[in-house]
């Protein structure tokens, strides 16, 4: 495998450059603790752009470079444009997109896009990238309504929007945080406003400090149908509550009574193998059940489908 590269899904790859595997804070629910604490065996970085961009050549098929971290705006212009400017102009490249960054700067330093002493040559970059006719994505972390309510946010999110780049927002539900329908709902509409596009409500993930901000599946779907009734057609973007397990992406799209028994109605948003994308799946209602690998299929099968051994997973590049 190549260091600091994962090809998650066939489409999109996630590159971590070593230079963004911190942050401007650090969360005490985040999952990517190891990555921080410099676990060696666990770390995924590389500071190889040269290996990048050869890695990119040979993979016709990927169109989406998915820059994250830690937090790559924690990174200086100059070196994320070492990752990125080399894209734009280059033959052999053409194929790549879309260009994700995913960060939570907009909530613990808007002031990276503002005046940052390199905020404007940041904000050149994403905008020559948009020229060259492909998709900036400012994948945004934001938690809560409040995180967007200062001044200088606001003109961070104006200064990107700018350039053309689109923000994206995704958190996660957090039990003593953004445990609360209107919460999400004040958010989501906040950012509609605002020109950004609710994107993501993901479920807790079981890492971490899970066991203070976990919330049961059940409490995570209540909350986003009554969150998602409140705001309008714009708002309706948002997709979840989503778990970013090892199959792949995992809706819950609800809870229903079938054939007599009550179960959960899932289904892929992303999978490893890409045919399971889209395909609904049961499993027994757990009121307490906090993640996928809590859960049993529903009507007496042994095993979900994409437990299915046979089934093709994506081998690792
Ligand atoms: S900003 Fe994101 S990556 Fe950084 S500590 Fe918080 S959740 Fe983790």
């Amino acid at each position: 495998a190549l260091e600091g590269l994962q090809h998650k899904y066939r489409e999109t790859v996630l590159f971590f450059p070593s230079k963004g595997q911190t942050c401007h804070a650090y969360c005490t629910f985040c999952f990517r603790w190891a990555q921080f604490v410099g676990d060696k065996e666990m770390k995924i970085a590389s500071n190889d752009a040269r290996s990048l961009h050869q890695h990119l050549a040979t993979h016709r098929h990927v169109s989406d470079l998915l820059v994250t971290g830690g937090d790559p705006m924690v990174m200086k212009t100059r070196v994320l444009a070492r990752y990125l400017r080399p894209l734009l102009g280059n033959p052999q490249l053409d194929h790549v997109r879309n260009i994700r960054i995913g960060t939570k700067a907009l909530t613990f330093w808007p002031h990276r896009f503002v005046n940052d002493k390199d905020a404007d040559d940041l904000l050149r970059l994403l905008e020559d990238i948009v020229r060259s006719g492909r998709h900036v994505a400012i994948m945004a972390h934001f938690n809560h309504w409040q995180e967007m309510r200062t001044d200088v946010v606001r003109k961070a999110i104006r200064r990107i929007r700018d350039t053309g780049a689109i923000i994206r927002s995704q958190a996660p539900l957090l039990n003593h945080v953004n445990n609360d329908p209107n919460v999400w709902a004040r958010m989501w509409s906040t950012q509609v406003g605002l020109g950004i596009v609710p994107y993501y409500m993901f479920v807790e993930r079981d890492t971490g400090a899970k066991c203070y901000f976990e919330v049961p599946l059940v409490r995570c779907h209540d909350v986003f149908r009554q969150a998602v009734q409140q705001v309008s057609g714009l708002g309706r973007t948002v997709r979840g509550p989503s778990m970013s397990a090892t199959p792949g992406k995992v809706e819950v799209l609800g809870v229903q009574r079938l054939a007599g028994e009550k179960v959960f109605m899932l289904r892929f948003l992303q999978g490893r193998d890409p045919d399971w994308v889209g395909r609904p799946f049961f499993a027994k209602f757990d009121a307490q059940a906090t993640w996928l690998d809590e859960l049993e299929p529903a009507f007496g099968e042994s095993a979900f489908f994409f437990e299915d051994r046979t089934a093709p997973v994506l081998q690792a590049v």
